[in-house]
């Protein structure tokens, strides 16, 4: 630092400013002053830019949380290395090399106006904000079509060789106000978006009340797309979708067949009738027309042909009469049977819908949804190589519940304890009816300590909502044991070992969680 008196600097400043012809402006002050006080020019640090960028970045997996987090981190503490790393690591790039790496500690953006011979900081930080603004922007959409020539522009600047830093930080500052709405805009479209699904699933239930099996897949529907979403959970509600498209599809087709068949047979039965009464009708006139014919005659031989016509005529009739009996008989046998089969198909499609994936007594998955879900989370597990928690809880004296209250009642304990599993589990978390007083909770992105924290987190909440069996207040505990998922281990496999330590706990005074 320069030996000379501050107030002898400020008076020496003063002087420059008139000499030089400057405007006696903030920045012009702070500049001569650093100059003629020897210190060296550090451009302000553009905290609030940044900050907004930072807040503009999506953050749904725990990578791009914890990298947001620390480019805050780094934000506030004006680190330029901090920064830039954690650029880095958010866009997925290969950090540079040591070689390649600005100095520690607060770097100057510019020296001064141009980038020519910037430092290589510039250049490199500038190359990072432009693919963080290039992958940012599916997000954002392309509807503001100013927005969209903005960002273009603002890219082409940032990577013109001879970039303006003062011209880019001015795009930059716009650039990131008009961030600020779009970002607005695009969560308030989502969320309108995910009103009207939810609009669109009330009416699908509503359209078809008397369906069941429709109904429980869009009250399963409902609750998969409450928010916050994931892009796990919107594959889940696809998935449902497609599910109710197909089964919806599969019996209207099943119920028309069935209406088709039972069309025809009344066609056929009708077809039936109208025959039998031509040929009723027939055989009436037959026998008027012989009446006649025999009040008529003179003599016997005149009569015995006419009567020969008449044992023809009623031998006919009673052939045909025999012929439509039997064909009716046949056609009624048919109609009970396919009317039986719409039924045991409609009881079928109620059946496969609801236990296909659910417990229906707790809405819980069953085992076979278990399994499909365990599958699911551990494809993601190696494909993104994070931790998943499998957690198997059996509630304590459970008979005695039973034994005392009634089995009803211990019916409404096993959903109580349900409706507090869901609600204090996170959305992504997986909750299963493993057996009769047994749950498997699948905990994804979970290490083992944070998963038998998460155990032990809905043991108090069960301790504070009680569950009410009339005006008894009666408390639920549970034993329960965690494993998390082994490299190479079948989901199965850690459910056994989680069951294992839940017989340990079981062991060892009930009513706690225990790690595999
Ligand atoms: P512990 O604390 O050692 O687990 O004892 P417990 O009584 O909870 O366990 P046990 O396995 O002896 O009894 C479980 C009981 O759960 C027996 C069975 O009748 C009952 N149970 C199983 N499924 C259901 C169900 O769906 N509803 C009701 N109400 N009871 C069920
Ligand atoms: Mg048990
Ligand atoms: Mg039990």
């Amino acid at each position: 630092m320069n030996e000379k008196k501050s107030f002898e600097v400020a008076r020496e400043t003063l002087k420059q400013l008139t000499a030089r012809k400057l405007a006696p402006t903030p920045v012009n002050y702070k500049s001569i002053y650093n100059e003629i006080a020897g210190i060296p020019s550090v451009e302000a640090f553009p905290a609030r830019e940044l900050k907004e960028i930072a807040h503009a970045l999506p953050a749904k997996t725990p990578g791009q949380q914890k990298q947001r987090g620390l480019l805050e981190f780094a934000i506030d503490r004006m680190q330029w290395d901090g920064i830039k790393a954690a650029l880095v690591a958010y866009g997925g790039f290969t950090p540079v090399t040591s070689a390649d790496s600005p100095p520690s500690g607060p770097a100057p953006l510019s020296s001064n106006h141009t980038t020519s011979g910037a430092p290589a900081l510039t250049s490199e930080f500038l190359s990072q904000i432009g693919k963080l603004i290039e992958y940012a922007q599916p997000a954002l959409g392309n509807d503001d079509q100013h927005f969209s020539e903005q960002t273009t522009n603002l890219l082409k600047s940032m990577r013109s060789p001879g970039a303006d830093v003062t011209t880019v930080k001015m795009m930059l500052v716009n650039y990131s106000h008009r961030l600020s709405f779009v970002a607005e805009d695009q969560a308030e479209i989502k969320s309108v978006l995910l009103k009207l699904l939810h609009l669109v699933f009330e009416n699908i239930g509503d359209l078809s009340p008397e369906e069941q099996w429709l109904r429980g897949q869009m009250d399963a529907l409902m609750i998969a797309a409450q928010p916050p979403l994931s892009l796990r959970r919107l594959d889940d509600v696809e998935r449902r979708l497609k599910d109710v498209i197909v089964k919806q599809k599969d019996a209207k087709e099943k119920a028309l067949q069935a209406q088709n068949e039972m069309r025809q047979m009344l066609a056929s039965f009708i077809d039936r009738l109208s025959q039998m009464t031509e040929s009723t009708g027939s055989f009436q006139e037959k026998l008027e027309d012989s009446a006649r014919q025999i009040e008529q005659a003179k003599s016997l031989s005149e009569i015995a042909p006419v009567l020969k016509d008449v044992v023809g005529a009623t031998r006919t009739m009673a052939l045909n009469s025999q012929t439509a009996r039997d064909e009716l008989r046949t056609m009624r046998v048919k109609a009970e049977t396919t009317e039986a089969e719409i039924a045991k198909l409609h009881q079928e499609l109620d059946r496969v819908s609801v236990q296909a994936r659910h417990d229906p007594l707790t809405g819980a998955l069953n085992r076979k949804g278990l399994e499909e879900a365990l599958e699911r989370e551990i494809s993601t597990v190696r494909r993104k190589d994070t931790p998943l928690c499998t957690a198997l809880l059996d509630i304590d004296n459970f008979k005695t519940i039973n034994d005392t209250l009634g089995h009803t009642t211990g019916d409404q304990a096993l959903k109580h304890l349900a409706t507090v599993a869901r609600e204090c589990m996170r959305p992504q978390d997986t909750l299963a009816r493993f057996g009769g007083e047994e749950f498997v909770i699948l905990l994804p992105d979970t290490p083992l300590d944070k998963g038998i924290e998460a155990m032990t987190r809905l043991q108090r909440e069960l301790t504070k909502r009680f569950f009410l069996t009339g005006t008894e207040k009666l408390l639920i505990t549970f034993s329960a044991g965690v494993a998390q998922l082994a490299a190479d281990e079948a989901g199965m496999e850690a459910i056994r070992r989680a069951d294992q330590a839940m017989y340990l706990a079981k062991r060892s005074g009930k009513n706690r969680v225990l790690g595999a």
